[in-house]
């Protein structure tokens, strides 16, 4: 069974197009149809046609494990494949309308609309149901947008209505459903008898929402089961869902770099503790019903003390809630994150850490900075330029001012003029290209790419105070031709350059 074909169909992602075809003018009533889910493992289905259409019905047909019959003269070499394989059986015949006796499903995918058409009919006369590929009018039933999440499937219908909407709105619930959603299903469905053994049948749906809301669901997503068994366990002898935390990385401040993983753990949050560098714009995509808890620190402010958003979190997460530690750019890059679950590792609570973009990638891309480039820079450093308590930087300066490499520095503006002295005196050029990105990826983003000598006067200049990013490197010059991102981008522009006046 080493049949290339094969392969593809048994790895091929769970995702489907099965997109309806139009049903081009037709009255309101042929509009109308019932959806249902239909089961065809053992039961003929037959197909006629032998070429690519017919072979994307039979690669989606074979997942519910029907008795394929192929009528055609010929097969096309997937199908002739399937066939060599013992999937489906070839009839090398012409259609005869007997053949469609005691069939479950008849399919017409033919190029040629004579012979589908008297497929349909045929079809019609012995009460079988029938579709005809891209031609609703003569089919008894349309086969749906599907969204496969085995055993779980999201069928997306228009009635033929508007196929291309059918498929935008299967785009955005793909997006909602992670790859292995069809785990919990699966996990729920083996374990019914064991819930049904403890419980009346009154309770337990309660119990399931329970276990849909704990940490259990989402240990299925990552496929630990052993940990989804020991929650429902708790859940079926009485006890609360146990918190957890989700430490998630929220990028740099345009919403659209969220990752799929953040936003669904946004969503389910019932406490969310955030940070200053959050946009207004992605705290809006936290569930609505969560409280909000602002930790936010700032260089000189401290909002909360770090080890006080530390025991929070274990204290919240004990409380039984889903607790969301909300991060600007990456949890694991300068922000702390590690110390945070180190404190939740020690108390035993269940935790996940999501990344995010970091704010160096964020604003390089919308920047248009590359951060490594085959001629100028084969390394990146990113290092933090806060100062100690001393005020002074301590940052291994013959590491940093070399040539062939980027330097990243976060957290960098209130030592700008100090940082960019630093470079010069360990010997890079004062004319060496260097940029600070203001409040990178969003609607207010402003980039001043200037030198090592100049920069700190056009930043003062510009009056910067939001969060900002120092970029130091000749990757900088790249700007010039790859600046793409805004209106503002050139606005920046002409401002750098009038300071030069
Ligand atoms: N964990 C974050 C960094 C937190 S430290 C991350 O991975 O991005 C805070 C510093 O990040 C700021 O002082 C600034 O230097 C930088 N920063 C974060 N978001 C930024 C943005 N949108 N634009 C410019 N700099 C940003």
């Amino acid at each position: 069974m080493s049949q290339p074909t094969i392969a593809i169909l048994m790895t091929a992602p769970s995702t489907f197009t099965f997109d309806e075809t139009p049903n081009a003018g037709a009255s309101a009533d042929s509009l109308l149809f019932f959806p249902i889910s239909l089961r065809l493992a053992g039961s003929r289905v037959l197909l006629v046609g032998g070429g690519e259409v017919a072979a994307r019905k039979v690669r989606l047909l074979l997942r519910a494990k029907p008795r394929i019959e192929i009528v055609a003269c010929e097969l096309n070499e997937e199908l002739s494949a399937l066939c060599a394989a013992g999937r489906v059986r070839h009839l090398a015949t012409d259609f005869a309308p007997s053949q469609v006796q005691g069939c479950r499903l008849v399919i017409a995918a033919t190029d040629d609309r004579a012979v589908n058409r008297a497929v349909a009919a045929a079809a019609d006369a012995a009460n079988v149901p029938v579709n005809v590929v891209d031609d609703p009018e003569p089919s008894s039933f349309i086969t749906p947008a599907i969204i496969d999440r085995a055993p779980l499937q999201v069928a997306i219908s228009s009635g033929g209505a508007a196929p291309v909407l059918a498929r935008r709105l299967r785009e955005r619930i793909e997006a909602m459903l992670p790859g292995n959603f069809g785990r919990i299903a699966e996990f729920m469905h083996r374990m019914r008898g064991r819930v049904a053994a403890k419980y009346p049948a009154g309770e337990r749906r309660a119990i399931w929402e329970n276990f849909l809301d704990s940490p259990g669901a989402e240990s299925l997503l990552r496929g630990d089961e052993t940990a989804a068994d020991l929650e429902l366990q708790r859940l079926l002898d009485g006890g609360a869902a146990s918190g957890q935390v989700f430490l998630v990385g929220a990028g740099p401040g345009d919403p659209d770099l969220l990752t799929f993983r953040a936003l669904r753990l946004m969503q389910q949050a019932d406490v969310v503790l955030y940070d200053r560098l959050l946009s207004p714009a992605i705290l809006d995509l936290v569930r609505r019903d969560a409280t909000r808890i602002f930790v936010g620190k700032q260089r000189s402010r401290h909002a909360v003390p770090q080890d006080e958003i530390n025991t929070e979190l274990v204290r919240l997460a004990r409380e039984g809630k889903r607790v969301l530690r909300l991060k600007g750019g990456d949890p694991f890059i300068f922000g702390r994150g590690g110390e945070e679950i180190e404190t939740l590792a020690a108390a035993g609570i269940p935790f996940q850490v999501v990344p995010g973009i970091t704010a160096a990638s964020g604003c390089a891309a919308y920047a248009g900075i590359p951060l490594t480039h085959r001629d100028y820079a084969q390394a990146c450093i990113f290092v933090t330029g806060h100062a100690r308590a001393d005020g002074k930087l301590a940052l291994n300066w013959p590491l940093l001012a070399q040539t062939g490499q980027t330097v990243v520095i976060y957290m960098g503006l209130g030592t700008l003029p100090q940082l960019c002295a630093q470079f010069i005196a360990y010997g890079l050029p004062a004319e060496w290209p260097a940029a600070l990105v203001e409040e990178g990826t969003s609607s207010a983003q402003r980039v001043i790419a200037a030198t090592l000598a100049d920069l700190p006067a056009k930043v003062e200049a510009a009056q910067v105070s939001g969060a900002s990013l120092l970029i130091v490197g000749e990757v900088v010059r790249l700007r010039e031709k790859l600046g793409w991102f805004g209106a503002r981008a050139n606005a920046t522009t002409q401002l750098a350059g009038s300071i030069d006046d």
